[in-house]
């Protein structure tokens, strides 16, 4: 029988009691934004967390990590707060939060454009710090001003700039990170090995299910400030149009920092700013690098866009767009999100699919054959490009639905959600997800997500997690774990 009690005071002796939150604030607020949509109609977590911990060092890590291995005690990894699906929220009576943002120590090498940060550090913070160095993290995710390196690795996350800078795989060159039972690892930051398999990616993306990340090693790139950048864009004539565009932009080897590609509704909903035709869509890019890259790519960005029949327009949507391109985050307040649903009763999010540019074209025309009409309530059902590669790129799809029960919001989202996954993973090279991980919204798609190579999955989470303390649930159903 598990001793709730018990384990607080026990872990406040090995810690101190500073770093042990039993208040219902500390411990409603680690899980930050869940759910935000049902909370502001009086939504109560029905498993809230028996503490909130918050280390401060790596062996804090290791002391928690030992105790709760031996103790029956369950964990949840979190610095940011910023990622939903269930992630941060436990599934039972037995979890503890740790809670790494006070962990935001920080090196920065300008001679090898390289930092050593904690798993605390904002990334909006590091950006602060290395901007008088000339330097930048190129990592720009719409959730800059929430996210700490923590989360964005075990997110496997992506910023807006990632065509030109790359996504968090290939700005991190090492990691600390401290195992179910206490043992601390170092993967040192090389610039490449090849002495085995590369063991940073079996922590990153695994949304806290493997192990607890103290320490990230990262690349820095030389800052340009967004106002000098090259910045191009264009109305094309359809949605497909648009993708061929990019598609060869990208296959010519061109790399533009930011592509983008939003059909009518998603247009429509997020700028308005020029009238589109029914089927037409806006495309837009921003490119970085030396200048004579950067013209180099607009020339060719201009040349292949007006092949594919382009209509060229100004680039004020791109100084807005880059303007306010966080605000989302304004979601961290969550009283006045709480008040705007109360008030529309209408929960607006999006999904993010990839595949490969000929599964990606079928996806986007399955679903806008297959959706719409699907949910009386649906309000808003488009998508757009916006991370682009030489095989295949992502689509968000964005939805908005009219809520009456705000209690079911989460229920018609998670239908919508299972929909548009099962339409990628009808496709070779579909996945259900691109660039924020699961969590416990949809794991059960993960064994059919990886096919047969699930069971590698499986049997390294049972390797480094017998007791299955972290984050169960997420990610990987414990069922299938067996
Ligand atoms: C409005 C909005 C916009 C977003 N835009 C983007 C975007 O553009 N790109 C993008 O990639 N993501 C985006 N996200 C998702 C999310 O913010 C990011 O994935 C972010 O990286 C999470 O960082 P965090 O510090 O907030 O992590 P948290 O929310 O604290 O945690 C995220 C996950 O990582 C695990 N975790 C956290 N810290 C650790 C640790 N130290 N060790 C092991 N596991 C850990 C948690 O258990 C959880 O599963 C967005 C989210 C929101 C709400």
């Amino acid at each position: 029988m598990f001793d709730k009690t018990k384990a607080i005071s026990d872990l406040t002796a090995l810690l101190g009691a500073d770093k042990v939150l039993t208040s219902e604030e500390a411990i409603i607020g680690a899980q930050s934004m869940e759910f935000s949509f049902e909370r502001a109609f009086g939504y109560v977590y029905p498993h809230p967390a028996i503490a909130v911990v918050k280390p401060t060092s790596t062996e804090d890590v290791s002391k928690i990590l030992k105790y709760c291995n031996d103790n029956g005690v369950n964990v949840i990894p979190k610095t940011g707060g910023s990622r939903g699906a269930g992630s941060l929220v436990p599934s039972d009576d037995h979890t503890i939060t740790i809670d790494g943002s006070g962990m935001d120590s920080y090196v920065i090498d300008e001679y090898n454009y390289a930092a050593e940060v904690g798993c605390g550090m904002p990334v909006a913070r590091l950006e602060e710090i290395i901007r008088p160095m000339g330097l930048t993290t190129g990592h720009f995710p719409q959730s800059f001003p929430l996210a700490q390196y923590g989360g964005l690795i075990s997110t496997r996350s992506m910023g807006q700039f990632s065509t030109y800078f790359g996504a968090i795989e290939d700005m991190l060159v090492g990691l600390e990170v401290v195992l179910a039972d206490g043992t601390v690892c170092e993967i040192r930051p090389v610039p490449r090995r090849a002495v085995g398999p590369d063991l940073k990616n079996v922590f990153m993306g695994a949304e806290g299910t493997l192990g607890y990340i103290t320490k990230a090693y990262i690349k820095l790139f030389k800052y340009r400030p967004h106002a000098d950048l090259w910045k191009g864009a264009y109305i094309m004539p359809s949605y497909l149009d648009g993708m061929e565009a990019i598609r060869e932009i990208m296959t010519e080897g061109y790399k533009p920092a930011v592509a983008r590609l939003y059909d009518k509704p998603d247009y429509d909903h997020n700028y308005g700013t020029v009238e589109l035709e029914d089927g037409e869509a806006y495309m837009f890019f921003v490119n970085d690098g030396p200048e004579g890259v950067q013209k180099a790519t607009g020339d060719a960005i201009d040349r292949i866009a007006a092949k594919h029949g382009a209509r060229q327009i100004g680039t004020q949507a791109i100084d807005h767009w880059l303007e306010h391109v966080d605000d989302l985050c304004s979601m961290a307040d969550l009283e006045a999100t709480a008040k705007v649903f109360r008030e529309t009763k209408r929960s607006y999010g999006a999904i993010t699919i990839a595949g490969n540019w000929a599964d990606l074209k079928s996806i986007y025309k399955d679903v806008m054959a297959e959706e719409p009409g699907k949910y009386e309530n649906q309000t808003l059902l488009g998508g757009h490009i916006s991370h682009c590669y030489h095989n295949g790129a992502n689509i968000y799809f964005v939805y908005e639905f009219e809520i009456e029960d705000p209690m079911k919001a989460t229920d018609i989202v998670v239908k919508f959600f299972e929909d548009i996954s099962l339409i990628a993973l009808r496709y070779k090279s579909g996945t259900i997800e691109h660039h924020h991980g699961i969590g416990k919204e949809r794991a059960y798609l993960c064994p059919q997500e990886h096919g047969s190579s699930y069971e590698v999955m499986k049997r390294i989470k049972n390797v480094l997690d017998p007791n299955h303390i972290f984050s169960p649930g997420t990610l990987m159903p414990l069922d299938s774990l067996k």
